[in-house]
């Protein structure tokens, strides 16, 4: 077959997001001039041809049924102008080309019991990954952590009453996607994987598993005459990094596996650079259907940042300026001795830096 009859591959990536946009969008693309952020959940962007376009946020719940999407979209049809985009952190934004539009769309957001806010200083929409619909390592309900956390947050969501925007975000396991933020909740285990010998041989690639290991517990043994693997528990960080190459290595535990709360992690920005997130609180428990250890916990450290942070301090801003012992303090958490990293292998294995190097 010639190179001219061969059928031509078939992008499956992201689609071409323009033929999507709202026109006015699309006639000033790069050309914008300023925007103003009028009300909390609302910016106007002004482009150099005088044109203006209106962008209304509302927050949904990311793992949306189709009766909902259905909803919102009649919603843009109806109040809007046909066009939205989601965000990242599961918003929905919808685009008009006049201020008239803006009060009865909002109006009709909310009618619709949907939250409009999420821009500027408040409390953006926590992201979460949705490891307990498809992904087959979760530890918790990552998004259920989001719905309860929000139900008490939604307040800050609405209304811009932050020293700075905060982003919080949640994981449902302990070492894959998600879990980066001004607070982030995570997974955390306690308890090193327990290994179910009669299957491992059938199911694992056993030199990958043990490759897998970060410190190097885990070897291959023979266990009833069968071959499998064994954990030595002095060494093991209980990463749950062998979970997921091999099943029968089950490290999910009702008991203990915990959340941990982490804070100050941030992208470089015009102000600071890049920085790492770090544990504050260890051991949270588990514990749905609402999670109330967790958001108390991040209740009080999002009220001392509040009252103690300058204006347009992130988190990590602030506690660079006011240090640790002060944060734990102003946030009443208890300092342990799980917060002093001992571990001598990071200092070999570990980026002292959040930089990218290539
Ligand atoms: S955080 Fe972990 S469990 Fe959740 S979706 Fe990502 S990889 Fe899967
Ligand atoms: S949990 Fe992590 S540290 Fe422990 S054996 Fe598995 S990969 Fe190694």
């Amino acid at each position: 077959m010639s190179l001219a009859d061969m059928r031509r591959p078939i992008e499956s990536g992201c689609p071409d997001g323009m033929q999507y946009m709202h026109p006015v969008m699309i006639k000033n693309f790069g050309q914008w001039k300023y925007h103003e952020h009028p009300r909390p959940g609302v910016l106007v962007h002004y482009a150099e041809s005088g044109d203006a376009i209106w962008t209304v946020r509302a927050g949904t719940q990311r793992i949306l049924d189709v009766y909902t999407l259905r909803k919102l979209c009649d919603i843009g049809d109806q109040y809007a102008d046909g066009h939205v985009r989601f965000t990242i952190r599961s918003n929905i934004e919808y685009m008009v080309a006049e201020e008239a539009k803006v009060e009865p769309l909002i109006e009709a957001l909310e009618k619709e019991g949907f939250v409009v806010g999420g821009t500027k200083n408040s409390v953006a929409f926590i992201a979460h990954t949705q490891g307990w619909l498809h992904c087959d390592i979760p530890g918790t309900d990552a998004s259920g952590v989001v719905k309860a956390m929000m139900d008490e947050l939604i307040d800050e969501f609405r209304n811009c009453r932050m020293p700075n925007r905060v982003h919080i975000t949640t994981s449902c396991c302990q070492i894959n996607c998600g879990g980066q933020g001004d607070i982030a909740i995570n997974v955390q285990h306690t308890k090193p994987p327990r290994i179910n010998h009669d299957l491992v041989a059938n199911v694992c690639e056993r030199p990958s598993v043990v490759a897998r290991c970060p410190v190097a517990a885990i070897r291959p043994a023979m266990v009833n005459g069968k071959p499998s693997l064994e954990v030595d528990e002095k060494k093991c960080i209980c990463c749950g990094a062998c979970y997921p190459p091999c099943p029968p290595m089950q490290i999910n535990d009702p008991e203990h596996s915990k959340l941990a709360i982490w804070v100050g992690g941030n992208h470089s920005n015009a102000r600071s650079k890049p920085s790492f997130q770090k544990l504050v609180a260890g051991g949270v428990p588990n514990n749905p259907p609402r999670w109330p250890e967790a958001t108390a916990i991040v209740k009080k450290i999002l009220k001392a940042y509040k009252e103690d942070a300058r204006d347009w301090e992130r988190i990590n801003d602030w506690i660079d300026r006011v240090g640790w012992p002060r944060f734990f303090e102003l946030t009443g958490l208890p300092f342990t001795k799980y917060h002093i990293d001992n571990w001598r292998g990071s200092r070999k294995s570990l980026n002292s830096s959040a930089y990218i190097r290539l």
